[in-house]
C-alpha cells in the first residue's frame, strides 16, 4: 500500500455552528471580506449569523454580494481590487461552490499576487502568500469547503480552468443544514448528483486513495436514500439535508486526494457553453462513463452501486433523469466537446484512459437528441 493524505480544513458541523465555534473566526484575522451572491445568503440566514459572529469576535468586515454562478477570472480580480482596497487579512465565502471558489482566487490575489497572469494564477502551486479563508457551504454538492481547487470560468480558454494549491484549503469550514431548508429543488438534485459524481469519479480515479476510497464509499450508502427521495418528488426534512451536506462534504475530501475523472472533464463543455448546471452536466454523462468503464472494472462498479442502493446501470441512469433530465447536444456540438475534454488534466486521471473516439461516444450517448 502506498498513498498519501492531507486534508488541513477544521469542519465544524451541526445547527448553529457559526456562533457556537465563533472564536475559531479570530484565528483568521482582524479584517475579513465577506463574499457571497447576490441573494441566497442573505436569505437563508448565514449571513446574519456571521456577521453576528464576527461583530462578537471584534472583527471589522465588509460584504461583497457579487459574486454570480461560475465566477470568471475577470469577476475574481475585481473582487480581489475591493478586498485590497478594504485592506482584508482574511476572506470568508457563504454560499455555494460559486462563492468559496470565488474566495479562494481572491485569496491569492488580494494577498499581493495581484499582478499575477491568468497563466501562472492557474499554473502555479505555491504563491507567496494567501490569505486564511473560512467558508459556509450553503448548497450540498462541491465540497469545496474541503478541497484544494477554485474552479473559474475561463473566457480565453473557453472552458472552466482550475486553480490548485494546497495554500486555499479553508482554514475553517462551518456545516450548518439550516441554511440548505429552502434550496430549490432543481438546485438540490443538480448539487446532490455532483457530490454524487465526486465520490464515484474520486473512488474510480488513477490517484484514488484508501482512505478516499472509504470516504466515497460513505458517501454513495448516504446519498443513494436521499437521491431516490428526491426522484420521487419528496421535500427533505432538516435531517435529509443535514445528511446531504455531510455527505458532500465527504465527496470533497475524496476529489481533494484523488481529483476528478473523465465525468468532469466532458462535463465542463455543457456547463461553458449550453449552460448547464455544474452538478447536472455530471450526472447526464455518468450512466455512459459507468458503462465505458464496466468491461475493464466490473466488481468496482457493481460495489459503487450497490453502495448508492442502484440495481444496476439503467436503473441509476433512470433515477438521474428523474431528478436533473435531458441534455441534448447535435454532431457538431459532440466534436467540438470531445476535442475540448480530451486536453482535460483530468482525463489522464481516469482508467482505461478514454481516447478521443470514447469521449464522443460516452456524449453521444449521454445527450442523444
Ligand atoms: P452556485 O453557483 O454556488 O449557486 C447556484 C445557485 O444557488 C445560485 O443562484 C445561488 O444563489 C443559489 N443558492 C446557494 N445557496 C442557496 C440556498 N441555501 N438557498 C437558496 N439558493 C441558494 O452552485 P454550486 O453548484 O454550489 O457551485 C457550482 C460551482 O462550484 C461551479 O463553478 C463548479 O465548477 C464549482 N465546483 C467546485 C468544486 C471544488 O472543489 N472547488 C467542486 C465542484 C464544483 P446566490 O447567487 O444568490 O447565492
Ligand atoms: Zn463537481
Amino acid at each position: 500500500m502506498k498513498f498519501t493524505y492531507y486534508m488541513p480544513t477544521r469542519v465544524l458541523v451541526g445547527a448553529g455552528c457559526v456562533a457556537e465555534h465563533s472564536q475559531y473566526l479570530c484565528s483568521l484575522g482582524q479584517r475579513a471580506f465577506l463574499m457571497t451572491g447576490k441573494y441566497s445568503a442573505a436569505a437563508n440566514g448565514s449571513l446574519a449569523d456571521m456577521c453576528a459572529a464576527l461583530d462578537k469576535e471584534g472583527i471589522r468586515w465588509q460584504h461583497w454580494n457579487q459574486v454570480g454562478p461560475n465566477p470568471t477570472l475577470e469577476e475574481v480580480r475585481l473582487a480581489a481590487a475591493a478586498a485590497r482596497d478594504f485592506g482584508a487579512d482574511c476572506i470568508i465565502a457563504l454560499g455555494g461552490g460559486s462563492p468559496m471558489d470565488a474566495a479562494k482566487a481572491v485569496a491569492v490575489l488580494a494577498a499581493g499576487e495581484v499582478a499575477v497572469s491568468d497563466e501562472v494564477l492557474l499554473s502555479q502551486r505555491r504563491f507567496v502568500k494567501v490569505l486564511p479563508l473560512a467558508v459556509v457551504p450553503t448548497t450540498a454538492g462541491t465540497g469545496s469547503e474541503v478541497t484544494p481547487y477554485a474552479i473559474l470560468t475561463n473566457n480565453t480558454l473557453k472552458t472552466k480552468s482550475f486553480l490548485t494549491s494546497e495554500q486555499v484549503y479553508p482554514k475553517l469550514a462551518f456545516l450548518d443544514g439550516r441554511y440548505t431548508l429552502d434550496l430549490p429543488l432543481k438546485i438540490t438534485a443538480a448539487t446532490a448528483v455532483d457530490a454524487m459524481s465526486h465520490a464515484i469519479e474520486g473512488y474510480l480515479a488513477v490517484r484514488a486513495t484508501p482512505p478516499g476510497q472509504s470516504f466515497a464509499l460513505e458517501s454513495l450508502r448516504l446519498l443513494g436514500p436521499q437521491l431516490s427521495a428526491l426522484a420521487a418528488g419528496q421535500t427533505l426534512d432538516l435531517a435529509g439535508r443535514e445528511t446531504l451536506l455531510y455527505a458532500s462534504m465527504l465527496a470533497g475530501i475524496v476529489i481533494s486526494q484523488s481529483g476528478t475523472t473523465a465525468v468532469h472533464a466532458m462535463g465542463y463543455s455543457l456547463t461553458y457553453f449550453k449552460e448547464v448546471d455544474h452538478g447536472k452536466a455530471n450526472g447526464v454523462l455518468m450512466a455512459a462513463y459507468l458503462r465505458y468503464l464496466t468491461p475493464a472494472r466490473p466488481q468496482e462498479i457493481s460495489t459503487l452501486l450497490s453502495a448508492l442502493g442502484q440495481a444496476n446501470i439503467d436503473s441509476l441512469a433512470l433515477t438521474l433523469e428523474k431528478l436533473i433530465g435531458r441534455v441534448q447536444l447535435n454532431p457538431d456540438e459532440i466534436d467540438r466537446f470531445a476535442g475540448i475534454a480530451i486536453q482535460a488534466a483530468n482525463i489522464q486521471n481516469t482508467r482505461p484512459q478514454p481516447a478521443q473516439e470514447d469521449l464522443k461516444t460516452m456524449l453521444g450517448n449521454s445527450c442523444k437528441k
